[in-house]
């Protein structure tokens, strides 16, 4: 089936699921005026929820198949409810998209002219390619950042997904932070790095903090500058090209303070340790996948 394209300054925009996740992006897209709220829309049951989204312009369509059936680009950001199997959003999708087609005859709604992206950590591109008359997908991995416009996104690309929708969704996940295009292959390990890790910088800043607050700094104090610092730490990683060695050779003096706070790291096998936590929650997620 011939890929028909996305118009790129015309495009509507829908979620199907209006959470935290795609707030945020919705919220990004607007802020960063990549298009108008006025051509972004989602459902919900939850009045909370739809005056989070109304607040920024976002239009509230009363069911979801409006949605599908309104946008060109669809976002897939349901989460299973508590105590549901994964598969319960495979389920939804295919009830959404498989059986909406036999029911609707529109020519407008036609899935050639749609691009359906899928947020959800455990659905695979083979899943969603397996149904008929589904052609074009790209599953896309941001991370808990998003909200501050700071995610680390991954995306791949399904086989009939064209360049031009590629540059749609760099452009769209693009306004939440940094994203890279992988093999899907690389996803579950992405998740075990970008997912999880922001959890372990909070703990390096609080920790850092209580050693500010051990060596006599206010709490507040000691908060702010261990949280500034690890933010400058990343922005030097990032902006300057350097090599985090080189970074780190920069700011250790023979015999200076910070030399001897890394020779303490290192007794503590701090890299080991980091290296670790990634591998356990690559080994959790096989366990439970
Ligand atoms: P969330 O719980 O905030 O949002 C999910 C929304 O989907 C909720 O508002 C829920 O009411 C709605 N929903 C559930 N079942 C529905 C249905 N049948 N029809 C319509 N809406 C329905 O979750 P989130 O954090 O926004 O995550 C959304 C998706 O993004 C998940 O699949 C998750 O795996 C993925 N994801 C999240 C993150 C993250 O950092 N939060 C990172 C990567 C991927």
């Amino acid at each position: 089936m011939e890929a028909l394209p996305i118009p790129s300054d015309t495009y509507k925009l829908g979620f199907i699921g209006a959470g935290k996740m795609a707030e945020n992006i919705a919220r990004g897209v607007v802020q960063l005026g990549l298009m108008p709220p006025s051509r972004i829309s989602t459902s919900h049951s939850n009045p909370l929820r739809r005056t989070a989204f109304e607040s920024f312009g976002v239009s509230i369509l009363s069911r979801i198949d409006d949605v599908i059936e309104e946008c060109d680009v669809v976002i897939f950001s349901v989460k299973p409810q508590a105590g549901e199997e994964m598969s319960f959003e495979l389920e939804l999708i295919e009830f959404l998209f498989l059986s909406k087609k036999s029911r609707l005859t529109s020519e407008a709604i036609t899935f050639k002219k749609k691009l359906l992206v899928s947020i959800a950590a455990g659905i695979k591109m083979k899943d969603l390619e397996e149904w008929p008359g589904q052609s074009r997908f790209i599953r896309v991995m941001p991370n808990t950042p998003s909200a501050v416009g700071e995610a680390a996104s991954v995306m791949s690309l399904g086989g009939s997904a064209t360049e031009e929708d590629a540059d749609i969704i760099a452009k769209l996940f693009g306004s939440v932070g940094k994203i890279w295009r992988g093999d899907e292959k690389l996803f579950d390990a992405v998740t075990d790095l970008s997912g999880s890790s922001p959890a372990y910088i909070y703990l390096a800043i609080q920790a850092l903090a209580d050693g500010g607050v051990t060596a006599g700094l206010p709490r507040e104090l000691a908060l702010g500058l261990a949280s500034q610092t690890v933010l400058g730490a990343a922005t030097m990683a990032t902006k300057t090209g350097k090599h985090p060695c080189q970074l780190k050779d920069n700011v250790t003096s023979p015999g200076g303070t910070t030399i001897a706070g890394i020779h303490e790291l290192e007794k503590g096998g701090s890299r080991g340790t980091l290296m670790n936590v990634v591998i356990a929650a690559s080994n959790c997620s096989r366990e439970v996948s």
